[in-house]
Parts: structure tokens; sequence; C-alpha cells
């Protein structure tokens, strides 16, 4: 279980592990430093939806959200040829 949150600066999203009230020091943005302090909730509840999730083959690890990367089979586009690159890369080392 992780809390999505977003930068109040640049909206870019963080998962944290524990609420932003439970950090001593608030959890900071990675791209501009801005604080954490909107929490995603609507995003939280789309990722527990059970509409989102999808169970193929494709993933390691089950469920996932659909679409999630682009190995997914639920994932619009699919892998493209630098995605194939980079998985076999990944095998090698
Ligand atoms: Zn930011
Ligand atoms: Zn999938």
């Amino acid at each position: 279980m992780s809390y999505l949150y977003r930068c109040n600066h640049c909206s870019t999203r963080r998962a944290l592990p524990r609420l932003h009230t439970d950090y001593i020091r608030p959890p900071k943005c990675n791209s501009c430093g801005g604080l954490l302090t909107y929490r995603d909730v609507w995003q939280e509840k789309k990722n527990k939806d059970p509409e989102n999730l999808c169970y193929c083959d494709q993933l390691p690890f089950k469920p996932h959200r659909k679409a999630s990367t682009v190995w997914c089979e639920a994932h619009p586009i699919g892998p493209t040829e630098l995605d194939y690159i980079k998985r076999h890369g990944d095998n090698m080392s």
C-alpha cells in the first residue's frame, strides 16, 4: 500500500510509503523540490478499482494496473522496438 501524492508546484506524481504528515521532514518533489502535500485520492481509488486491474500474462506481477507498462496486453500501443531493445539489454545483464 502506498500513497499517491502530487507536487504542489509542478504536479509531478510520487508514491510515498506513508502519509506526508508522518514525516518529520516533509517529502519533496524530485523534479522541483516543491512540497508533496496534495494527495491524489482519485488516482488511488482508480488504482484499486477492479475495472482497472489486468491479469494478463505479459507482466510478471498480477494483478497490475491496465496498460501500466507497454508490455501489458491492454496497452493501446504496445512495446516499440526500443522497448524490446531495452528488455533484451536487461536480460543480458
Ligand atoms: Zn515539483
Ligand atoms: Zn496486463
